[in-house]
This record gives structure tokens, C-alpha cells and sequence, in this order.
């Protein structure tokens, strides 16, 4: 059966771009189409990553503490979430950070800071850090994410061997001014573009959930094409306590894979990463999620914990797909499941409360 996401797909393989009115439509496709909108996202993707998944991990170097008031965020001034605050860390203590990640699997680190943006002292900071970690591991990719950039800037981290600047513009223009007042959504775009000028790798995108509608997540998506992101992380608000988010639930499993999907048909050849709210929002269905997005976060967020590194290779590995940068999955049928299936010890027959 050719469904209508098939035909799209199809479309966008012999070249005509996908529409705003195709975005809104895979968005708004029921439930019951989910595996449908699935299939025909999954083959962009396969055409143009295969089997692969990108894996990158964050390192905080600084964290908490802003002076920016972005509503959405646990770091932002006024946030009262119960978080972990700390300057920035050493060469030694970041080399560290990333060295875990690597040996966990990633292929390309992500360093942030809190912050409106860098002063020069700071690119200097991490500038030192980048070339620390390359002599270390000189094939690993660097992602750095320092807030808005000043002239020069950009520069200064492509030639200390960042590969990447991630810049999120995170929701429509339309939108913008309603989730962050402290900065423009011009500032944003602004220091994407000194990015993307200096060289670097373009990454941007977008938090679904801030109470945007479906205009305007396509709006966002349209935009983040448009500029040229070349990673458009996808991020699923994580409502934290403290925030002037706290409480706010807008998403569901199914949403949030209609959103990626969404986000592969407007961007096909682009990296769509699942970022931060993977495990809260997409729950059991992360699994859907990576035959439509070919990149995740390995372990923990920023501010919060995610799954268990080894639980996100096993994610990878038992849906048949294989780390970007990785041999072949080497790793037989039922390796990791190294333990004895774990006793019943609760319920029928004991005086334990049951699992239920
Ligand atoms: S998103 Fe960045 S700039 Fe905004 S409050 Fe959080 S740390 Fe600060």
C-alpha cells in the first residue's frame, strides 16, 4: 500500500523539496497513520545515513548561573530549580569529561557554557581545552557551545580545532519573544551566521513544547532549513520545577515522532538529532524515534540525567543500526544481557508487594 507520506518521500527523493502544507500534514497525521509517517521518514533517512547514528556527548564546563532569562531553561536567571551550579572547569577536568564519553561511544563532544555569551578570555579558556582533547583524541569532532559570539569569536574557536558551533534558535521568530526577553531572535540568527562564516559546521535547532503552535514549529523547522543548520538537534522541553515552565505537559510519545519526522521531511539530509527530553517524552517509543532522527546524546543532559550510556548503545545496537564512526556492531545476540534473568522476589507467594 502507498500511503500519502510514501508519495511524499518519494517526491522528496526525486528532488521537490517538502512544503509547509506537507509539514503541517505529517504534524497533524493521526495516531493510527504513526507508522506510516515512520516508514516514509525512515527511508530519507536511510538514503542518506543508512544504518548510521551520529553520537555525541555534552560536557558542562559551566554551569548555572546565567544572567539570560530563557524561560524554558534550568540555568536562567530567576530559575530557582534545585541544579548544579559551578564555574568553569579545568583543561584537566574537561579533558576528562570528554575522554568518558569517548571511551562510551561518542564521536563528537559537545562543550557548553551557561552565559549570554563568551568573553575573549573565555575562547581562550576553551580554546585551550579543544587543543587538549585533540592531542588526546585526535579524531574526535568538537562541538562548542558558548552563547551569542562577538566578531572574531568564531574565528578563534575554528582555528584552536572546534569543528562546530551549536547555536539553538530554538522556536519560531514568531514565537521568540514569548519564551526569552534578555536576547532577540536576530541575536540568535546573528552569531548561527558568524558560525557558519568562520567555517564551522552549523548546528541550530528548536525545543517543541514552549506552548508553540503547529505553524509555528513548522515555521521553525523552515527557518533552521533556510539557514543552513547542517545538525538540528530536537530538543522536548523538560518542564523543570523552578521554571516558569514547571507543569507545562504538551507532548506525547507519538507527537514527539511526528515531530522528528516532520523534521526529516523538511530537512532530509540533515542531522536530526533527538536532544534533551529523549527519555521523558519519547519513552518507549525512542526506539521508533531512530528510524527517523540518525543522531542522540549518549548519557546525561546538561542539567539533567538521561538513561544509561549503555542503555543508549543497546537502544542503538538491538534496532539494528550502528554507531557513525564505529565497526560494525561486533556484538552478538544477546550480549549485555550478561545477567541471570532477575528471580522473582515479590507478589504471589511472598509477602512482598507486588509489581503491579
Ligand atoms: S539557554 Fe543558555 S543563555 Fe539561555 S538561560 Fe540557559 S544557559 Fe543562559
Amino acid at each position: 500500500m502507498t500511503t500519502s507520506f510514501d508519495q511524499l518521500a518519494s517526491s522528496i527523493l526525486d528532488g521537490k523539496p517538502a512544503t509547509e502544507d506537507d509539514a503541517l500534514a505529517v504534524l497533524r497525521a493521526h495516531d493510527d497513520e504513526l507508522l506510516h509517517v515512520v516508514a516514509a521518514a525512515g527511508r530519507l533517512r536511510r538514503e542518506y545515513f543508512g544504518k548510521t547514528v551520529k553520537v555525541n556527548y555534552l560536557v558542562n564546563l559551566k554551569s548555572g548561573l546565567c544572567p539570560e532569562n530563557c524561560n524554558y531553561c534550568s540555568q536562567a536567571l530567576g530559575s530557582t530549580a534545585d541544579i548544579l551550579k559551578y564555574k568553569w572547569l579545568n583543561t584537566d577536568e574537561a579533558l576528562e569529561q570528554a575522554t568518558a564519553g569517548l571511551r562510551g561511544g561518542a564521536t563528537r563532544v559537545c562543550m557548553v557554557s551557561s552565559g549570554r555569551g563568551p568573553t575573549n578570555k573565555d575562547v581562550e579558556r576553551v580554546a585551550d581545552m579543544v587543543g587538549t582533547i585533540k592531542a588526546e583524541h585526535p579524531n574526535v569532532e568538537i562541538c562548542a557551545c558558548l552563547g551569542l559570539l562577538k566578531d572574531g569569536q568564531a574565528e578563534r574557536l575554528r582555528d584552536a580545532g572546534v569543528d562546530a558551533y551549536n547555536h539553538n534558535i530554538n522556536t519560531a521568530e514568531s514565537h521568540h519573544d514569548t519564551i526569552v526577553q534578555t536576547h532577540t531572535y536576530a541575536d540568535r540568527v546573528d552569531t548561527v551566521g558568524k558560525a557558519k562564516s568562520a567555517g564551522l559546521s552549523a548546528c541550530s535547532g528548536l525545543i517543541a513544547g514552549l506552548g508553540e503552535s503547529d505553524e509555528q514549529l513548522v515555521e521553525a523547522l523552515f527557518a533552521l532549513r533556510d539557514l543552513g543548520s547542517d545538525s538540528i538537534p530536537v530538543n522536548f522541553l523538560m518542564p523543570f520545577d523552578g521554571t516558569p515552565y514547571e507543569n507545562t505537559w504538551e507532548l506525547s510519545p507519538a507527537r514527539c515522532v511526528k515531530i522528528l519526522a516532520m523534521a526529516r521531511f523538511v530537512c532530509p539530509d540533515r542531522e536530526i538529532r533527538i536532544a534533551a527530553g529523549r527519555e521523558m517524552h519519547l519513552r518507549s517509543l525512542q526506539a521508533l524515534a531512530l528510524h527517523v532522527a540518525n543522531s542522540i546524546f549518549l548519557g546525561d543532559y546538561l542539567t539533567s540525567e538521561g538513561q544509561d550510556a549503555a542503555a543508549d548503545l543497546e537502544l542503538i545496537a538491538d534496532n539494528g543500526f550502528v554507531v557513525l564512526g564505529a565497526d560494525e556492531d561486533p556484538r552478538p545476540v544477546g550480549a549485555g544481557l550478561s545477567h541471570d534473568p532477575a528471580k522473582r522476589r515479590r507478589g504471589a507467594g511472598t509477602a512482598e508487594r507486588p509489581n503491579a
